[in-house]
C-alpha cells in the first residue's frame, strides 16, 4: 500500500518543479524574442528565431514529463512491484499543447511590454504577477480582443496547467502500481476511502463499496486525494 501523505508530498514537489520550468521557460522565451519586440509582436513562422522559440516550448513540456517521472518513482519507491507504468499519452500531448500555448501568450506580453516601455525583468514580474488571468493586467485591457491569437479555450493559467496535468500522471501512475502490487499479493478487491473534502458527486459515490481488484481506481478530478484501501 502507497503511504497517502509521501504521495501528496512527492505532488506538492512536482508543483514546485514544474513552476521552476515555467518561470526558467518564460525567462529564455522573452530573452530571445526582446530585441525583436513591437507592438503586435507574435511568435509565429515569420519570427526569426521561431524554430529555437518552438525548441524552449518542447523543452519545457519534457522537463516537466520528466520531473512528474521522476517524482512518480518517488511516490512508489516504498512498493515491491516494479513493473512498467503505462505511458498516459494524453496526459504528454496535453503538456506539449500547454507549452505551445506559452508562445501565444508571452507574445501578447511582449508586444504589452513594447508599447509600454517596459523592461525585460519587469515583464516577467508582470507575467508572474498576472498568471492567474492576464486580462486583469491594465496594459491588457487596451488590446483589441480581436487581435489575440491567445485565450480562446486555453487553460488562461499555464504554470497550474503544467501542474496539474504531472500531478495527474504522478497519482494515476502511482495508484496503478499500487493496485498491481495489491492484485500481485493476493488483494481481491478494494474499497476506496475520501482523502479530503474536495467536492466531488463521482468520489462521494464511490467511497465505501467495494470496487473488484480488476477494475482501475478512477481518478475523477485533479489532484484526487481518495484513496484505496486493499483487502
Ligand atoms: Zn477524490
Amino acid at each position: 500500500m502507497l503511504n497517502q501523505s509521501h504521495l501528496i508530498d512527492t505532488v506538492a514537489a512536482y508543483k514546485k518543479d514544474s513552476r521552476k520550468h515555467f518561470n526558467e521557460a518564460v525567462a529564455a522565451l522573452l530573452a530571445l524574442a526582446w530585441p525583436y519586440r513591437k507592438e503586435g509582436f507574435v511568435f509565429d513562422p515569420s519570427f526569426a528565431l521561431y524554430d529555437d522559440a518552438l525548441v524552449l516550448c518542447m523543452e519545457l513540456s519534457d522537463k516537466c514529463e520528466e520531473s512528474a517521472r521522476k517524482r512518480l518513482q518517488q511516490a512508489i519507491e516504498s512498493l515491491e512491484w516494479d513493473g512498467e507504468i503505462p505511458e498516459d499519452a494524453e496526459a504528454l500531448e496535453s503538456l506539449d499543447m500547454a507549452g505551445t500555448h506559452l508562445l501565444d501568450l508571452l507574445g501578447v506580453w511582449i508586444g504589452v511590454a513594447a508599447v509600454n516601455g517596459w523592461t525585460e525583468s519587469y515583464t516577467r514580474v508582470m507575467v508572474s504577477r498576472y498568471l492567474s488571468n492576464p486580462f486583469l493586467c491594465p496594459e491588457w485591457r487596451n488590446i483589441p480582443l480581436s487581435t489575440l491569437a491567445w485565450g480562446r479555450g486555453y487553460a488562461r493559467d499555464i504554470a497550474e496547467q503544467l501542474a496539474i496535468i504531472g500531478q495527474g500522471i504522478i497519482i494515476s501512475g502511482a495508484r496503478y502500481a499500487e493496485q498491481q502490487d495489491e492484485a500481485a499479493s493476493g488483494a481481491t478487491y478494494y474499497i476506496r476511502r475520501r482523502g479530503s473534502y474536495y467536492d466531488c458527486a463521482v468520489c462521494d459515490d464511490l467511497a465505501g463499496k467495494p470496487i473488484p481488484i480488476g477494475v482501475p481506481f478512477e481518478i475523477p478530478h485533479p489532484r484526487c486525494c481518495c484513496f484505496p484501501e486493499y483487502h
